[in-house]
């Protein structure tokens, strides 16, 4: 398979149909773009991306597959429940300012071990990751959103993973660089959440 891009993705509006459409093509099985080599070549000596997609590490919800984008259309950022950090908020700045991004689109996703164990963690003193190195900073950083929730909320977890999208999201829209972009029109941030069992994207809009 050795599909191009459509090119002329250059607006917030645009970049969001397409990861509609990708995410559409991947969950009935047709997908546009394999990860051949010539994709590769094809975008050696430039690049486009229409969006940047910030998710989680896991292992289940790779970026470019469940949206079908190719070599060359998104930036993706990753880190455990999409836990924000300055080195990640500077990537995420460098998207927009230098390469151009117009949507950056934050993806949670159902049972996501990092938001599940920071329950459990503030719930009844079970540690994470065995407490090690800075597992802590992702438990510091994810309990407002679980506490939003609520402990005894039976479904916390899953409810904790939406209120940890829509705090990711309301994070960015203030960070410097980016808040005039989104002013302007230029750039928007969205939510969404991935199902792991239909591979369907709800996007939080
Ligand atoms: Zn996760």
């Amino acid at each position: 398979m050795t599909a191009t891009r459509d090119a002329q993705i250059s607006t917030p509006a645009a970049a969001l149909s397409e990861l509609i459409a990708g995410n559409k093509r991947f969950v009935y099985g047709r997908p546009r773009y394999g990860h051949d080599v010539a994709q590769a070549a094809a975008t050696a000596n430039g690049q486009k991306p229409h969006s940047l997609v910030f998710g989680c590490i896991d292992s289940r919800v790779p970026l470019e597959a469940i949206f079908d984008q190719s070599f060359g259309a998104i930036c993706v950022a990753r880190s455990g429940a999409h836990v924000l950090d300055r080195s990640l908020i500077g990537s995420i700045n460098f998207s927009v300012a230098e390469l151009g991004v117009s949507l950056v689109l934050v993806v949670g996703h159902k049972r996501c071990g990092a938001v599940h164990a920071t329950v459990e963690a503030l719930r009844g003193g079970a540690t994470v990751g065995g407490d090690v190195g800075y597992v802590g900073y992702l438990v510091d950083e994810l309990a407002p959103a679980v506490h939003e929730v609520g402990l005894t909320d039976e479904d916390a977890p899953e409810k904790a993973v939406r209120a940890n999208v829509v705090r990711t999201v309301a994070r960015l829209q203030d960070v410097p660089g980016l808040s005039e972009e989104i002013e302007a029109g230029r750039v928007r941030v969205v939510g969404a959440v991935y199902d792991l069992d239909s591979g369907w994207v709800e996007f939080l809009d």
